[in-house]
């Protein structure tokens, strides 16, 4: 089987005449600002604050700029914002969106309900070049990355919604449609508006960013100053069984994905994600347990292991409930942290890896 081709995908303009607003960092904004107009960095400031804290996306309510400024303004950004089609409320408080972002495409995003915190889920592309053979994203291939902009509206849109719930989320996760890596740039920036405190102002202990295992966007994030934790999904614990089902191994397989993740540079006391989907049969054996512990020997983390969801058609199991037990025992015997990731929002299709849009399903 051919391995997939990362390239890189255009994405649409913005408004035609106008930028948008949601594509800039602030550093970005301020050095845009200055050359155009000259105007300190002190407007992208309060350009932020507005826009993000206060929500106010109308220029002619920011008082505390001047008129002829506000004018000039006006004529080069546009705010457009993106309207959810389609909203589904789980039994257990998940929420799903569907997003239109562009003419017929669609991604979809996840307010997930925790008994102690809320947490979003984005996507960062619509569809997903890397196939893996258990997700459902994977089966649409990729259509194209979605924008900074189409990111931080995302989370614009369901953040101005969850008032209509009285809740809000606090943490954030990267685990909807696509591989945020295959993204890197707009993803990037994404975290930049995020972590900013005139921005979103989320922190990077409350965002993570899950990856299949792109190796040179690993490192490029170790080194990159937008701040987010890392997540891996790992999946297997041998080449035979991780390129079957992730055929991304075959490009970086286990020793060159796990050396890159003993060197990543992590601050003092955080710890990557390491997601174990568990596929009944395939990768739940005895002799994966074993070798988990040892394969991870090294690398500061924690284990998520992540009992399968199942998708219609696609040939997989769910392990049992006693089965996920046992392993999270018997890798906190090993003395690593071991959590599993019980799904939510199984009734609306909400779950991990069951994110997907097509046509019919928008209408
Ligand atoms: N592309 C990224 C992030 C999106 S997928 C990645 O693969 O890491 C988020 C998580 O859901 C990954 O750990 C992935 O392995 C897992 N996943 C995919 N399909 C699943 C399914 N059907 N059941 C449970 N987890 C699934
Ligand atoms: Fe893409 Fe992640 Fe699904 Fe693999 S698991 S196909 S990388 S979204």
């Amino acid at each position: 089987m051919a391995l997939p081709v990362l390239t890189e995908t255009a994405v649409p303009e913005p408004s035609p005449g106008r930028v948008s607003f949601f594509s800039f960092s602030r550093s970005e904004l301020s050095d845009y600002l200055a050359e155009r107009f000259g105007f300190s960095s002190y407007r992208a400031n309060q350009l932020f604050q507005w826009v993000y804290q206060k929500e106010v996306y109308d220029l002619s309510s920011m008082t505390n700029i001047k008129k002829s400024d506000r004018e000039v303004l006006e004529e080069t950004f546009a705010f457009s914002e993106l309207e959810y089609s389609n909203r589904q409320v789980s039994v257990d408080g998940t929420r799903k969106y569907l997003i239109p972002v562009f003419q017929d495409h669609h991604v979809e995003s996840v307010m997930i309900k925790q008994p102690t915190r809320m947490t979003l889920c984005v996507s960062s592309q619509v569809g997903c070049a890397l196939g893996c053979k258990f997700c459902q994203t994977g089966t649409m291939g990729l259509i194209r990355h979605l924008s900074t902009e189409e990111i931080i509206q995302q989370v614009l849109t369901v953040r101005k919604d969850a008032a209509n719930f009285g809740d809000m989320f606090s943490n954030m996760v990267f685990m909807g449609m696509g591989e945020p890596f295959h993204n890197f740039d707009n993803l990037e920036r994404a975290i930049l508006i995020l972590n900013d405190d005139f921005g979103i102002g989320l922190s990077g202990r409350k965002i993570t960013v899950s990856t299949v295992g792109l190796v040179p966007a690993i490192k490029k994030f170790g080194d990159s100053p937008a701040e987010a934790n890392l997540a891996v999904s790992l999946n297997a614990t041998t080449d035979e069984v991780r390129s079957e089902i992730m055929p991304i191994n075959r490009k970086f397989p286990l020793e060159v994905l796990l050396q890159t993740l003993r060197e990543f540079p992590l601050r003092r006391r955080k710890r990557i994600t390491i997601e174990y989907v568990m596929l009944g049969g395939v990768n739940d054996t005895e002799g994966d347990l074993r070798r988990l512990p040892k394969l991870l020997r090294g690398i500061p983390c924690k284990v998520n292991l992540i009992p399968y969801n199942s998708n219609a058609g696609l040939g997989f199991e769910s392990p049992s409930d006693d089965k996920a037990r046992h392993w999270q025992r018997a890798l906190m015997k090993e003395g690593l942290t071991a959590t599993i990731r019980w799904s939510k929002g199984q009734d609306i299709d909400a779950a991990c890896g069951q994110l997907v849009t097509n046509s019919i399903k928008s209408r």
